[in-house]
């Protein structure tokens, strides 16, 4: 275990044990860091001219976090040997994947198209926001405890109110919710595909926002600390949230996470929403989906807890929400080899595809994308990733040929806390920041 500055920070935050392999998906959280190096910029490349992108001035900033001051050191990410389920080697040959017809298109099978067409529609072209959460904390007495996790929580999570006073905000301020889908098409030309930005339009004066949230797997830890325990449906086949609460009795809420609060907030505002779009939700496997354990095939419980996460899935695809592969292991995709990345990639798709359905959008654990020109790009843009995701302290968006790169905006506790500036044209954070976070600490 020796991950440097990043890991020992959520090391030492979470004890051995509930860690997988310390340097795997844990707090985890820290997890999908923010820009892993100063000198790395958004998508890892230096702009070309006539590059189709968007980024803000101060883009090349690094987030005022202490993970961030530098860059990553060779030693810091290294293998993670005790990786959770690490398969063997697979059958399976890369590259032999190729992306569905239609499933890098335009989503046309999602909700509410007809209520959005009756709209008067402006191309928009200004920069795409696309923020990303955790599962929220919905027992801030679990989460700010005092135990060792407690700072992680406060850094990389954000509690119910604030997420509500965040939607709150960013609708007051004119964002819509658009699907990451809406963002480019597939072309062919001259026998070879390409993907290429697609003109977004959008009712008047909106401004496209994607939400993401990462980790919505509910690992074991997250159900000790605060988070519910799983998504479930209720008796209309309605999504709500499923924990125990800290008393030890059984609850079933639509006021605690994320997915139930936009999907009411929504119903009450449906101009949020554009076309019905809600939000990505961004998987790992080794602990299982959406609070279901499906990573043990040789469970007892394997074949109702499948059957339970496909029929939450359905209803959120109905629903408006997509889903991303955020890795199976969580691992960082930079540090490891090509090998593990693609045995990582590879077994996402035996075990989470088959839940989730493919999705063309990767989602980078820790934010730790890869250049462009790499042999680990060219695997994930040949196993049918359109969209490759990840963290950046401004809108970035480019468009390379055969992918999409988008940077995300990390909303937590420490963008909150040290990012306001950055932030101010979406919410105020100061008005957004819960005292619950600070009840076992000194506000900083
Ligand atoms: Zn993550």
């Amino acid at each position: 275990m020796s991950k440097g500055r990043q890991t020992l920070l959520a090391c030492a935050l979470v004890p051995a044990l509930l860690l997988p392999g310390c340097a795997g998906p844990n707090l985890q959280g820290r997890d999908d860091s923010p820009l892993p190096a100063a000198n790395v910029s958004p998508g890892g490349q230096t702009p070309q001219a006539g590059d189709s992108q968007e980024r803000q001035p101060d883009a090349k900033q690094p987030d005022a976090h202490p993970t961030e001051t530098g860059a990553r050191k060779p030693d810091e990410g290294g293998p993670q040997a005790d990786q959770p389920h690490a398969g063997s080697p697979t059958t399976d040959q890369p590259g032999t994947e190729s992306r569905q017809p239609g499933e890098t298109g335009p989503a046309s099978d999602r909700p509410g198209s007809a209520a959005a067409d009756t709209q008067e529609l402006a191309v928009y072209r200004g920069p795409v926001e696309h923020i990303f959460f955790h599962p929220l904390i919905a027992y801030p007495t679990l989460a700010f405890d005092g135990d060792a996790m407690d700072k992680g929580y406060r850094d990389w999570f954000v509690t119910v109110p604030e997420f509500e006073r965040i939607v709150e905000s960013l609708y007051r301020n004119q964002y819509i919710l658009i699907d990451i889908r809406d963002l480019y098409e597939e072309r062919v030309e001259n026998g070879r595909r390409h993907l290429v930005k697609k003109e977004l339009r959008l009712p008047k004066n909106k401004k496209p926002l994607i939400i993401s949230i990462d980790d919505m797997n509910y690992y074991d830890y997250m159900r000790k600390n605060g988070n519910v325990h799983k998504l479930v449906l209720d008796g209309d086949g309605n999504v709500a949230a499923y924990s125990r609460t800290p008393e030890g009795n059984e609850s079933i809420a639509y006021n605690n996470e994320i997915v139930p609060i936009l999907d009411a907030f929504v119903r009450a505002h449906p101009d949020f929403s554009f076309r019905g779009a809600k939000g990505m939700i961004a998987l790992t496997g080794y602990e299982g989906v959406l609070g279901y354990r499906t990573q043990d095939a040789a469970s007892p419980h394997y074949e109702s807890e499948k059957r339970e996460a496909l029929k939450v899935i359905a209803r959120l695809k109905e629903t408006g929400w997509s889903f991303a592969s955020h890795g199976y292991g969580h691992r960082d995709a930079q540090r490891i080899s090509y090998n593990s990345l693609v045995e990582d990639t590879l077994r996402w798709k035996r075990e989470v595809e088959p839940l989730t359905g493919p999705t063309p959008v990767y989602v980078y654990p820790y934010g730790s994308r890869v250049e462009t020109n790499s042999d680990k790009y060219a695997f994930l843009v040949r196993s049918g990733f359109a969209v490759l995701c990840g963290v950046g302290p401004a809108p970035y968006l480019k468009y390379t040929g055969e992918a999409v790169m988008m940077d995300r905006r990390h909303i937590d506790g420490i963008a909150l806390e040290q990012q306001g500036e950055r932030l101010a044209h979406m919410f105020d954070s100061r008005q957004v920041i819960d005292a619950e976070r600070y009840r076992t600490a000194a506000k900083p």
